[in-house]
């Protein structure tokens, strides 16, 4: 079989174990399906999820001139406590920016390769976790918009990492951490503003990937460099393709990449 698209995230379902799902125009590929076959990964070309042009991917997904110029890239997505739509001020587009930000947003821990603090849109819970590689997160606040989520996660950065280590979380070295009590012990650092939406009484979710062999020295795929690989799939976490000879693919920093899939 052979599938041609570009590169998007991996779609998940949160089961046990989680389930992948690659989208093409054309094409829905079950991932999971493809665990233990060869598969040759050919780079194709570019497109860039804005314009759509045959241009260099510069970031996200994006040509250069697309990630400088439209809402969906803008400094507030990487930095929360940059929001200003709940202050009406616009940063590229009021009404995209009102739309995304001002909604519920979570300000959660999980646990990838050690405990980090992030934000995500309600919508986008656990969603967010399964692409993180997380095997467990908890919820510590959540409140009506994305500044409030950006200025607690600041916060607490003081106190708990805000990045996580992807080769730890690839050869699954982890360990596991009572998120409760680790939340406990944080709440007394959250923002004046933001303590009324402290979550008190929520557990632990825990993520389960179809991993068959961790790799013991994951090596990252360049596909541009390389133009073409064939491995053998032995597992999904995140949103990283694991290979035989400890390869790993991440889907994620690779959007906006036009490639060929040729299944054995
Ligand atoms: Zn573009």
């Amino acid at each position: 079989m052979t599938y041609q698209g570009v590169l998007t995230k991996m779609t998940t379902e949160f089961t046990e174990p989680i389930q992948y799902y690659l989208i093409f125009e054309n094409d829905f590929i079950h991932i999971n399906q493809l665990l233990d076959k060869t598969i040759q990964l050919e780079f194709v070309g570019y497109q860039c999820l804005s314009c759509g042009l045959n241009k260099p991917i510069y970031r996200q997904g994006f040509c250069k001139s697309c990630f400088f110029d439209i809402p969906q890239a803008a400094d507030w997505i990487i930095k929360p406590e940059l929001s200003k739509a709940h202050l009406n001020q616009e940063e590229r587009d009021l009404e995209y920016e009102k739309r995304v930000q001002l909604q519920p947003h979570i300000v959660y821990l999980a646990n990838s390769s050690n405990v980090k603090v992030g934000v995500t849109r309600k919508s986008q819970v656990p969603t967010r976790w399964i692409d993180q590689g997380a095997h467990e997160a908890i919820e510590i606040v959540e409140v009506p918009n994305r500044y409030l989520a950006g200025i607690t996660e600041v916060a607490l950065k003081d106190f708990v990492a805000d990045k996580t280590n992807w080769r730890n979380m690839l050869k699954n070295d982890i360990e596991d951490e009572n998120l409760v009590e680790w939340r406990n012990r944080l709440e007394v650092h959250i923002p004046e503003e933001a303590k009324p939406y402290y979550i008190a009484n929520n557990t632990e979710t825990n993520m389960v990937f179809p991993v068959h062999h961790y790799p013991i020295k994951p090596k990252s795929l360049n596909i541009i460099k390389s133009e073409t690989y064939v491995g053998k799939l032995v597992g999904i976490k995140g949103q990283y393709l694991i290979f035989e000879d400890d390869t790993v693919f991440n889907i994620r920093s690779n959007e906006g990449l036009v490639v060929r899939l040729n299944i054995a």
